[in-house]
């Protein structure tokens, strides 16, 4: 019989913590991380929380050669009263099975692993910073192993879950940033993997990022993949304008990821009586409406940064200013009012965050 409860290796010694001011994202890790193995005879077995440690893995892994790999991204807060909250960890783990079968990997048991993070946090209870604007980033993730260089789905895999103390993303306080409107490379096509949180979808982005760099801009404006001339995402986040005082995100296309704070968003101003209209806006649209004086705010939306207020696009090489590149109301009142939610400061009327 394989094993199939929790297993707990604990660290024999544990690690210094990251002053809060200096943390970067990603680049420290916890003292633990959750595993688990997949095998065609055993399916997912062996879930464990091990020291945090290098792996072994053959030359071979299909990963290593063809991505074949998923990946999920949520943070763990700190609220006042010392307690730690999950963000509506329940969707990433529903999101991580939709990527699992974009990319013919085996699904895993959404409650399992919901208990096997809440075993791995527990444990790396100190790793939540407390500091405002700090939180853990939790990421699980899932590899093909099998030692092949065949190019068809592994038979292998291993999941797991690092835990990374993340400071805050507003230093400086908030600044809108600048993007640059990418109209050769794209990023995912109709039929594609957009809509999966899968590790070429990344890569494949690096270019399109130099260049908006280059341009002095922080991030990139993707277009569909077909036409370009459709917007779908801003970097890596799902993105919003204010028209008129109506609220507009593009539709969820299959080549856009359907983003956890996109959908709180959307449910937050529904809320509160404000109507949201998903559907398809045009590059042309969003021009027209800046010249006009109609368009209010654009920002992003995404776990990292929660609200990213956009103050700036270039488009064709020309540059436009949208909204003084001031951060506009609607966009403070949500980033007040979910990361209220988030680190408990606010009541949660939705339920959206777990103790
Ligand atoms: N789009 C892409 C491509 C992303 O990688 C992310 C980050 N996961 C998002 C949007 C925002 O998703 P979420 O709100 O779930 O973080």
């Amino acid at each position: 019989m394989v094993q199939q409860t929790l297993e707990v290796v604990k660290a024999t010694e544990l690690k210094e913590k990251p002053d809060p001011a200096t943390l970067k994202f990603g680049r420290q890790f916890s003292d633990h991380m959750f595993m688990m193995d997949y095998s065609a005879v055993d399916g997912w077995h062996q879930p464990r929380v091990v020291p945090y440690q290098p792996l072994e893995l053959d030359p071979s892994a299909m990963v290593f050669h063809y991505g074949q790999s998923v990946f999920e991204g949520l943070k763990a807060y700190r609220s006042a009263d010392g307690n730690i909250l999950l963000f509506r960890p329940e969707e990433n783990f529903r999101r991580l099975n939709e990527s699992c079968d974009r990319l013919c990997i085996p699904q895993v048991n959404e409650e399992a692993m919901l208990e096997y993070l809440k075993e791995l946090v527990k444990l790396d209870k100190d790793w939540v910073p407390s500091e405002v604007g700090t939180s853990l980033y939790i990421r699980p993730f899932i590899i093909s192993t099998e030692p092949t260089l065949d190019v068809s789905p592994a038979r292998a895999y291993t999941l797991m879950i690092i835990l990374s103390p993340v400071g805050s993303f507003y230093k400086g306080g908030i600044d809108p940033v600048g993007i640059f409107v990418e109209d050769e490379y794209t990023r995912s096509a109709p039929g594609g993997t957009g809509y999966a949180k899968t590790a070429g979808n990344y890569s494949g982005a690096y270019k399109a990022q130099e260049r908006a760099s280059t341009h002095g801009k922080a991030q990139v404006l993707w277009l569909d993949g077909v036409e370009k001339k459709y917007i779908e995402e801003v970097g890596s986040m799902n993105v919003f304008f204010k028209i008129n005082g109506e609220i507009h995100t593009p539709a969820l296309s299959g080549s856009i990821l359907d983003g956890i704070t996109r959908k709180s968003v959307i449910e937050l101003l529904e809320s509160n009586g404000m109507n949201v209209r998903q559907r398809q806006i045009s590059m042309d649209e969003l021009i027209a409406a800046n010249e006009a004086g109609s368009l209010q705010e654009v920002f992003g939306t995404g776990t990292a940064a929660v609200i990213s207020p956009v103050g700036r696009l270039e488009y064709k090489g020309q540059d436009y200013v949208i909204n003084g590149s001031e951060m506009g109301e609607t966009a403070r009142w949500l980033h007040e009012t979910l990361v209220g939610i988030q680190t408990g400061e606010q009541e949660d009327p939705f339920g959206w965050t777990i103790v």
